[in-house]
């Protein structure tokens, strides 16, 4: 892996981390020369090749700042998001994965719990497929729902069924395509 520089400000830096502290240094867009300072919260550098003057005018540890959330804020795109401000603040999750074997679909469930009793969440897709089904069942209320902006669970399931502790059955079947 290579030297990275970021362009901004109109002028390349470079981000370094150790421990706690961090630093930004700027270097000349043109030459990639690393601009002479004054002193380090100089808010502007000058390069001795091209002998120009590059104002950034910010300090570098704030730019410091900046790079190191904007970096790290990259590497948590793809962070799973929990929320807890909701009714379904999950405390406690588990996570399960059925092996796939040869099966078309895929199928993930975790198991949350919160002061509303605890929830199973399935999901369920087709491999090759985009869309899932996202099914929620409400352990201790009882309840089976499944969210809209997803798939619905007819267009995967021929019938579903969730059977809750006291036996009650909750069922959703897919139209008959003969009638
Ligand atoms: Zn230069």
């Amino acid at each position: 892996m290579g030297v990275t520089l970021y362009e901004y400000k109109e002028v390349y830096w470079q981000y370094l981390k150790q421990g706690y502290g961090h630093w930004a240094i700027p270097f000349c867009p043109v030459h990639r020369m690393e601009l002479s300072r004054r002193s380090v919260d100089s808010l502007y550098g000058i390069c001795e090749e091209c002998k120009k003057s590059y104002y950034y005018n910010i300090d570098p540890k704030k730019v410091a700042d900046y790079l190191g959330r904007k970096l790290s804020s990259k590497s948590y795109q793809d962070a799973e998001i929990i929320s807890i401000d909701g009714i379904q603040t999950p405390q406690l999750k588990t996570r399960l994965r059925i092996p796939e074997e040869n099966e078309e679909y895929w199928i993930e469930a975790r198991l949350n719990k919160s002061d509303k009793g605890r929830q199973l969440v399935v999901y369920v897709g087709e491999k090759g497929s985009i869309g899932k089904v996202q099914l929620f069942a409400n352990i201790d209320q009882e309840k089976l729902s499944f969210d809209h902006k997803d798939r619905k669970p007819e267009e995967v399931f021929a019938m579903l069924t969730a059977s809750f502790p006291t036996g009650k059955k909750i069922t959703i079947k897919a139209p008959d395509k003969n009638t």
